[in-house]
């Protein structure tokens, strides 16, 4: 077992993506909105079911967007959980606005929706929930507490597409919703990403704020007779190389969940058939379906943790751990805000440890579970 050698993540071609980007190239239609961003965001409106959606070269970039058209400004707060990416952190502040960090659950690891009410604030703009793993936070429970105090949610759907809550599509709930097509993810595109729009009322302004605060779309459509700069905006379309790599993936996304629940469902057999009474694995809400987009383990503590990866390492397997908790990190802490003491975000953040997780990892999943059993 000397020679394994296992990232934590592998890309995988899955599908026609090189006969849809030979096409892509065939049709000299390189930057974009050409017809593969098209195929995509019919695809994402078809399955989400939401009014429209726009790809994007980032999630990062879909949650900026979600900041502008949600009209977070100067001083405006919003509550989401600390045990996230940066990048959910970092739309908001780009704004000029102020995340507010709250707790997570200790079974899902998602926003405590019983910490909401006490973080909101005459500031309170909006609620940026995560899935984290791809388990959909309480939707139900979070988006009744947006309503009832004029809130604003985005659903950071980053990890979860593919995944369901009480049998709706993640990403169907909030009134924007997110998603990253990133090689990490379980569809990938290299760097991609998509807005959802369940609002239809924002649905022109996004599409402005995309295309660098002009209204080239509806020139495009034959809406206007010319176009010109109406609103702030970016550049955040991708180029259509990458909307047809996607294609070939998105057409793929149950076969893909499918296979990571497979290999999701081995790790957790396995794991909790050692009866360590001292590890926790993932709770899964009976109301949710998840797309195995990743395998955690809580270990007892930061040392056994820090054991752990380095044992597996000498074994060439690579488990690392996430996220630097966002209200503990210098920006986080510059620009944000800890709601109360966030003491399971802490708690958690030392002792999870990531395994391989990925649609090609087939039988290594035998030798990752080897060195495993070895190394503990
Ligand atoms: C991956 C991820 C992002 C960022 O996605 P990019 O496509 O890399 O910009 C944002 N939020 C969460 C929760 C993520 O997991």
């Amino acid at each position: 077992m000397g020679t394994t050698n296992i990232p934590y993540n592998r890309p995988a071609l899955v599908g026609k993506e090189l006969e849809y980007i030979t096409d892509a190239i065939k049709r000299l239609q390189l930057s974009g909105d050409g017809h593969y961003t098209e195929q995509c965001q019919n695809w994402i409106n078809k399955r989400i079911g939401c009014a429209g959606s726009l790809l994007t070269h980032s999630c990062t970039a879909a949650l900026e967007m979600a900041a502008i058209l949600t009209g977070i400004g100067p001083g405006d707060e919003v509550i989401m959980p600390s045990f996230t990416f940066v990048s959910t952190a970092n739309a908001v502040v780009l704004r000029g606005g102020k995340p507010v960090f709250v707790d997570v659950r200790p079974d899902t690891l998602n926003m405590d929706e019983n910490l909401i009410v006490d973080a909101i604030t005459e500031r309170t703009k909006a609620i940026f929930t995560v899935h984290y793993a791809g388990v959909c936070s309480e939707l139900d429970k979070i988006r009744a507490i947006a309503d009832d105090y004029g809130l604003w949610l985005v659903e950071d759907a980053a990890q979860a597409l593919g995944s369901t809550y009480k049998g709706r599509q993640a990403g169907s709930i909030g009134h924007l919703s997110t998603i990253s097509f990133h090689e990490t993810k379980n569809i990938t595109c290299g760097e991609g990403g998509a807005l959802i729009i369940n609002d239809s009322r924002l649905m022109e302004r996004a599409e402005i704020i995309r295309e660098k605060g002009t209204n080239r779309t509806r020139f495009f459509r034959g809406q206007v007779d010319k176009y010109t700069w109406v609103d702030i905006g970016s550049s955040y379309l991708p180029g259509e190389l990458s909307a047809a790599f996607l294609f070939g993936q998105l057409e793929n996304v149950d076969k893909i969940s499918a296979e990571r629940l497979r290999l999701w469902n081995q790790y957790n057999d396995f794991l909790r058939g050692l009866g360590r009474n001292d590890f926790t694995y993932p709770h899964i809400p009976d109301h949710c379906e998840h797309n195995g987009h990743l395998y955690y383990v809580l270990m007892p503590n930061q040392e056994d943790r820090a054991n752990f990866i380095g044992a597996m390492k000498e074994n060439g397997i690579m488990t690392p751990f996430h996220y630097v908790p966002l209200h503990s990190a210098p920006a986080g802490m510059n620009y944000g805000r800890a709601h109360g003491p966030l003491k399971v975000t802490n708690d958690i953040a030392e002792r999870l440890v990531r395994l391989p997780i990925f649609y090609k990892l087939g039988q290594e999943i035998d030798d990752v579970i080897k060195v495993i059993e070895k190394v503990l």
